[in-house]
This record gives C-alpha cells, structure tokens and sequence, in this order.
C-alpha cells in the first residue's frame, strides 16, 4: 500500500519517479588542540580547503544554462561573495593561530559567532540568510574532511528522473540537478521564502519542503508521486494512483498550451465586461514574465528591494532610474509604484524601525514609518514624481489605517509637487494617488477614504491576517488564513461598494487575486481590476472569459451570506463550475 506524507508545497506541478536519498551526514566537529609548529600545517588545511570550495562554486556557475533567470546566477554569486569575505577568507586562519586548535574548530568557531548574530533576529527573510551561511560554511569544512570532492552532487550519478531526498539543498545543489534533469525534490527542513524554494518555482521543478524525517520513512529506488501544489509525497504507489497521476501530468501540460493560446485574448468576460488584469513586480525576472502574458500594466509594484542588503537608504537618484527602468519596460502601460512598506515580515537592515516591537505587525510599519520620519519618504516621493513626467504612475500608499493619516501623507505628497514647482522640475500633476486598504479600519471606513483618493487597492494577504488575527508568516496558525471567511468577504464587498459609489476603480492586488478558485466569487461581488503575480494571468484570464456574471452573482451573493464552512465550499463549487 502507499504511503502518504505531507510537507510544505513549495513549486507547483507533479513528478513522478524513482526516489534517491541524498545522506550527507553531518561531519562531527571535535576540538584538537595543536602545538605551535602544527600551525602552519592547519592554516594551509584551511587555505586549501576554501579555495577548493571557491572553485567547486565556479564550476556551478559556469554549469547554470545560458537561459536561466537571473536570480540562480545571482544566488551562486551570493554564495562566492561570502566565500570571498575575510570573515570565511582570512578570519579562520586568525583562529587557529589565536586559539592553537584545529581548522575545522577554527571554522565551527566563525560560523557559530556569525550565526549568533542571525540568531537575535526573527525576521524569515534573514532566516534564509542564515541557511546561506551554513550552506557556505559547510562546503569549505566538506572539502576539508573530504579533499577536494564536491559534496553536494557527484555528476557521475545519473540524475534524470530521478526524485531526489535531502535534509537541505543549496542553491548551487538545486541547479545542478536541474542541469541534470532531476523530476523533483523532498527536502525535510526549509520554508516557502527559502532560496532554494523560490529557485524552484522559477526553474518549474516540482518541489515539497519541511518534511521532517523524509529520508527515514523513503528508500532510494522506490517509486515516488510528488505533487507540489499540495504538498504531497507518495511512496510505493499502485499503479492505478500512477495512473491518475500520468493524467494530471497530462492535464497540466495541456492546460498550459491552452493558456498561451489566450496570450493576446482580451480581458472580456462571456457576458461582455471588460476586466484589468494586471501585474504584481518586484524584480527584474517578474518585468520579462509581465511581457510575455501580456498583462495591461503593473496594478502594485513592491520597492522594498530598493532598501534591501545595503547600508543607507537609496537615494533619489537610485529610486528615479529604478522607476524610469521599469517605465521603459512597460511601453506606456501603467505603473502603480507602491511607496515602501517597510517593517514586520519586510524588515531591511538599512532602515530602522524603532526598538524591538512585540508585535512589529501591528508596530511601526509601511505608510507609518514613512510618516514618521520624511527623509525615508520624502526621496521616493521626488522620484516617483519626476518618473511620473515620463509615463503614466500612479502613487500607492500601503498600510493606511486613518483618514487623517491618510490626508498627512497627501499634504506631504502636496509640498514634495510645490518644491519640485519651484525648481521647474516636471512631473504629472495629475498623477492618480491610490490606497491599499489591507486594515479591517480602513475597509469598514473606505468611503472616507475614497472621498480624497483615486482608486482604491484591496491588499487580501494583510486584511486577512489583521481581520483573523494571524501572523501570515506563523507556521501554526497558518490554518486559520481563509479568504472565505464571513468577515473578510464582508469586508472586500464594503470596499468594492465604497469604489463604486465614489466612482473610482477598485483592485484587488492580494494573493486572492491571483487565484482562479476566488475569480468568479469576485467578479460575482463587484471587483473589475486584479492585479496577481504574472504567472496567474492567463490562469484568471481564463475563467473570466468562461465566465458570465450575470449568472454567477446570485451564488456569489449567497456565498457572501453564508457562515457555515460546508455550505460555502458547496456554492464555492456551483460558482465555479
Ligand atoms: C497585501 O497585503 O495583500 C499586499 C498585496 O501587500 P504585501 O503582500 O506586500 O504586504
Ligand atoms: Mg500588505
């Protein structure tokens, strides 16, 4: 009989193959205390060792095809950075000259003292970070207690097919096996946010991670189904679930020849209505794929990575050929730059956000800490404006919560246009300013708020977490994120209402949007703008072209009416059938 278990789907898609348990166990580290003339003879055991594990890294990156997004590159790059600091370069060897211990001591004591720094931050972004850390850390002590072989991937296995096992794979692990066909990977640590999770999505290799103790309960030959959009793995199975498996392989692979074909299809529901789709951005990759689906503009563009792995905030300058860069790319589609928002789950290293919050959430975060201190805002805000001279912007506020918070950032918008008047600096007058409404207080109120701005934007991934109360990156209460609930539909419809009544568009630009299980449930309530990642696009263009609204809003009404699970998942079904 099969066996189930359940991980963490990272990467969509299902594969299905032979599984090979990758056992690296880890190399116990003892302390040797060594006399003085066995110094240099640990100190060369180190050099060795580091510019071994420098050369494996070049290899792995002139192994990365020519065609692959700039993220992989960029990750082995991360990795060769970090090799090359003197904290991993030239410190241990002080090590073992200061403490007279072995090298692989001296290497365990600097990896421990900069994991130690990591530590005392709880941040889930750093946490990838620390995994980058050991990562590196450990090739250099492998190729020390292993000469000079490569740890990670021996090439002389052959990889095609074949469902690898690990406890945790490098960046550098992922593209070696993608470059040698693997079909997917179970890792039993790591998180969604994790390198090698995004390295996955972006590469199309299904992928499953936290599955603890994966490789104690599956054997290497066996044959394994994995399907990544939920997190499954299957041992040993029968051939009729192979079967079933081979079709949604099949049905997948159809699907997406499907969705090409609707490339240059328009945005029309069945019943006529012209819908936005537009694109959710945040790096380079994201502008390409935007291209390629053809998307009718960016509905929110993410500036936080402006602020990220630097000292110093970026300036005025860094911000403007940022956004002119972006601009270009779009061809004279729309651009709605989010104005940062920074704090709780995007905290930077650059940019402070007052002492240790106990609950940075709900602490000094996105339009409040801009408000809070102008010189952070103030550049992006001048930016943003001369950008707007060149291509049609819009200005998004994230995070508002009150009206009066909301007129402090306009009036501050104001006298950034009235210096820049004063320079005869141009930029759009007009340019349309726009809210995210993502706090229970804001929806409720959002009639107040559309009186004074342009458009409105439903950010679902906050306004779920503060309307339920739960952490959106907490594990354990991970359950609870439902965008069904009662109170969440209640409040989307108010915000719709609120647009609708005030005349000014509305977008949903929340993970909601971009899936196709709410499509219908949301053009059933009102919503004509989604703005999603840009691989979802054509998924929404889609159903909504197979969709006819006049048909569909009495389920969606009802469902909007409805507290009882069950009943909801039943008209949930009707509606999108
Ligand atoms: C949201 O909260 O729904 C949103 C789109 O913003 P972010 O995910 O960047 O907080
Ligand atoms: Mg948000």
């Amino acid at each position: 009989m099969a066996l189930m278990l359940n991980g963490m789907g990272v990467s969509r898609g299902v594969a299905i193959g032979p599984a090979f348990i990758l056992h690296r166990d880890k190399t116990e580290i003892v302390e040797k205390k060594i006399d003085r003339k066995s110094i240099a003879v640990e100190v060369r055991r180190f050099k060795s060792a580091h510019s071994a594990a420098r050369k494996q890294l070049l290899k792995v990156r002139d192994a990365i095809p020519e065609n692959s997004p700039e993220d992989i590159s960029a990750f082995i790059e991360t990795h060769i950075l970090m090799l090359d600091d003197s904290m991993l370069s030239s410190t241990p060897a002080d090590l073992i000259k200061q403490h007279h211990c072995n090298a692989e001591w001296a290497l365990k004591l600097q990896r421990d003292s900069i994991l130690a720094v990591f530590e005392s931050m709880d941040d889930p972004y750093i946490a990838t970070r620390r995994d980058d850390v050991h990562h590196v850390f450990d090739r250099v002590l492998q190729a020390m207690v292993s000469g000079n072989k490569n740890r990670e991937i021996d090439e002389s296995i052959n990889w095609k097919n074949q469902i690898v096992i690990a406890d945790d794979l490098t960046p550098a692990d992922t593209v070696l096996m993608q470059h040698n066909g693997i079909a997917g990977f179970v890792t039993e640590m790591g998180g969604p946010l994790s390198h090698t999770a995004i390295l996955a999505r972006s590469l199309n290799i299904p992928a499953i991670v936290g599955l603890t103790e994966a490789r104690r309960y599956l054997k290497t030959g066996e044959t394994l189904v994995i399907d990544g959009d939920r997190g499954l793995v299957l041992a040993d199975p029968d051939d009729q679930i192979i079967d079933h498996f081979h079709k949604r392989q099949r049905e997948i692979r159809r699907k997406a020849r499907e969705l090409i074909k609707l490339t240059d299809a328009k945005p029309r529901t069945k019943s006529g209505e012209k819908i936005s789709l537009l694109a959710n951005i945040e790096i380079d990759d994201d502008l390409k794929l935007l291209r390629k689906v053809n998307a009718a503009g960016v509905g929110l563009y993410r500036t936080e990575f402006l602020y990220m792995h630097r000292k110093g905030i970026p300036t005025e300058d860094e911000h403007y050929k940022t956004y002119m860069k972006v601009l270009r790319a779009l061809r004279g589609a729309p651009l709605t730059i989010r104005t940062v928002d920074l704090g709780a789950d995007k905290e930077v290293e650059s940019v402070s956000t007052g002492p240790l919050a106990h609950n940075p959430a709900m602490g000094l975060r996105g339009i409040r800490l801009c408000l809070n201190d102008p010189s952070l805002f103030v550049p992006q805000l001048r930016a943003i404006l001369r950008a707007s001279a060149k291509g049609p912007i819009k200005i998004m506020f994230p995070m508002l919560t009150t009206v009066p918070e909301l007129l402090q950032a306009i009036q501050l918008l104001e006298n950034t246009k009235e210096a820049l008047r004063s320079k005869n600096i141009k930029f759009d007058n007009k340019i349309p300013v726009g809210g995210m409404i993502e706090v229970p207080a804001a929806a409720i109120s959002a009639a107040h708020f559309a009186e004074h701005l342009d458009f409105l934007s439903i950010g679902t991934n906050d306004l779920i977490q503060y309307t339920l109360a739960i952490d959106r990156i907490d594990d354990q209460v991970n359950y609870l994120y439902d965008p069904l609930n009662p109170a969440v539909l209640a409040l989307i419809k108010i915000v719709i209402e609120a647009g609708i009544r005030q005349k000014i568009p509305v977008t949903m630009c929340g993970e909601m949007a971009g899936s196709s299980d709410y499509t219908r449930l949301l053009l059933g309530l009102g919503l004509r703008e989604f703005s999603m990642p840009p691989n979802s696009i054509l998924e929404i263009k889609k159903m909504l072209r197979d969709t006819n609204i006049s048909t569909i809003r009495r389920h969606a009404l009802a469902l909007l009416r409805c507290s009882d699970r069950n009943k909801q998942i039943e008209l949930l079904g009707k509606l999108n059938t």
